[in-house]
């Protein structure tokens, strides 16, 4: 009998951090089968479900971080055992104990720049409008249509830096009345959450809900389908409820409205990447496709693993943060499956992508053969 006691114990605090729905699970194995972790190495949600049952979870392994949340299995499982909520769970025990193994100790340093400096690359805050250095972009004030929150990535990452700006330049050239948070503006919290660090999300939700309502904002615009995700599915955990557009979305507004005219022709073979936020856990597959297929000359070829069959490139669930070797990283397959359908462009729509697959065109040694663009800058492109 007393050995059975602390695994309760265990079991009690899965339960308490939100991951009772391990228990319906009957084992049937579907979610192994689809999960992109077995293209690259032998990985079981199953198995980690089946430990967490009986409170036998290892939660010093590095199993429990492998999930990149990229909804998929739920999609499939019979039993609706909610694998990512519950997976989060555990992540939130190991964090609670502050267990980190080494490929997940980055963890540790983007918590630290998160709570200093609001964004998770350990940048200095005063700089997070520098990408707006030069253009038309004026600070957000209450009246205004819109707030445009480019996310951490776009505001640093120097490659990303380029989305933002040709962002800002779409939104000018179509007379949108908008503007930005710039220093006051944190990270969204979506990526630290999936880690486990709850009190850390909630900090970061609440500053940036407190910034939304003291400046008046009521419809935000974003490039990050997680910050998506979370403005629009996680904030209103806080009764708040604002209005909130991937520019995905938006492009494909503005160009039906005649707001925003494609005068160019791009003469190039492109296929479309579906993030996983914006896509299964979102349901916005039609509008970034809508908007490419509005631009003459282009040629459009469908990957076979799409919208929601995508597959993921590794970087949602905080492992955009860990380590992951070569050889095991999802994004080197996907790129691979773009050049198998002639792709000359990898088109996407989320900063996580884009940041895996520039890494992939380097690995695999194909930077002459495939570019890889975020939707926006090939219309910036073609304005
Ligand atoms: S698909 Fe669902 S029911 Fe089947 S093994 Fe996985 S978690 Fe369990
Ligand atoms: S959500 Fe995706 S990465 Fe996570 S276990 Fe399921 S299939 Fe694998």
């Amino acid at each position: 009998m007393e050995t059975v006691v602390p695994y309760k114990e265990i079991i009690d605090v899965i339960k308490e951090s939100g991951g009772d729905a391990f228990k319906l699970c009957f084992q049937c194995g579907l979610c192994d089968v689809v999960c992109p972790w077995n293209r690259v190495r032998t990985f079981s949600m199953r198995k980690i479900v089946r430990q967490a049952t009986f409170g036998l979870t290892e939660i010093e392994s590095e199993d429990i971080w492998r999930c990149t949340t990229c909804g998929i299995c739920p999609q499939q499982c019979p039993r609706d055992v909610q694998q990512i909520e519950s997976g989060v769970a555990l992540r939130r025990i190991a964090t609670e104990y502050g267990v980190f193994p080494k490929p997940v100790t980055p963890i540790r340093t983007v918590s630290g720049s998160l709570i200093g400096e609001g964004n998770p690359l350990s940048e200095e805050r005063a700089k997070r409008a520098d990408w707006a250095e030069g253009l038309s972009v004026k600070m957000f004030t209450e009246g205004m249509d819109i707030l445009y929150f480019p996310g951490c990535y776009l505001c640093y990452d120097p490659r990303l830096k380029k989305v933002a700006r040709a962002t800002a330049d779409i939104l000018n050239s179509a007379g949108v009345d908008f503007g930005i948070l710039g220093t006051k503006e944190n990270c969204c919290g979506e990526s630290i959450r999936k880690t486990g660090d709850e009190e850390l999300f909630k900090r970061l939700a609440k500053e940036n809900i407190k910034t939304f309502i003291d400046n008046g904002v009521k419809k935000i615009l974003v490039s990050s389908p997680h910050c998506y995700h979370t403005f629009k599915n996680e904030y209103p955990e806080f009764m708040v409820d604002f209005e909130v557009v991937h520019i995905s979305q938006y492009l494909f507004e503005l160009i039906h409205e005649g707001r925003l005219e494609l005068t160019k022709e791009y003469g190039k073979k492109v296929t479309y990447h579906d993030p996983c936020y914006l896509g299964r856990h979102n349901g916005i597959y039609d509008e970034p496709r809508e908007v490419l297929k509005k631009i003459s000359g282009l040629e459009f070829n469908e990957m076979p693993e799409s919208r929601e069959d995508s597959l993921c490139c590794g970087g949602g669930g905080g492992r955009i943060w860990m380590e992951t070797p070569k050889g095991e990283r999802f994004c080197d397959l996907r790129v691979e499956q773009a050049m198998e359908v002639g792709a000359e462009v990898l088109v996407t729509s989320c900063p996580y992508c884009i940041a895996n697959f520039e890494d992939s065109r380097l690995t695999l040694d194909v930077t002459e053969n495939i570019e890889v663009k975020d939707i926006t800058e090939i219309i910036q492109e073609m304005i």
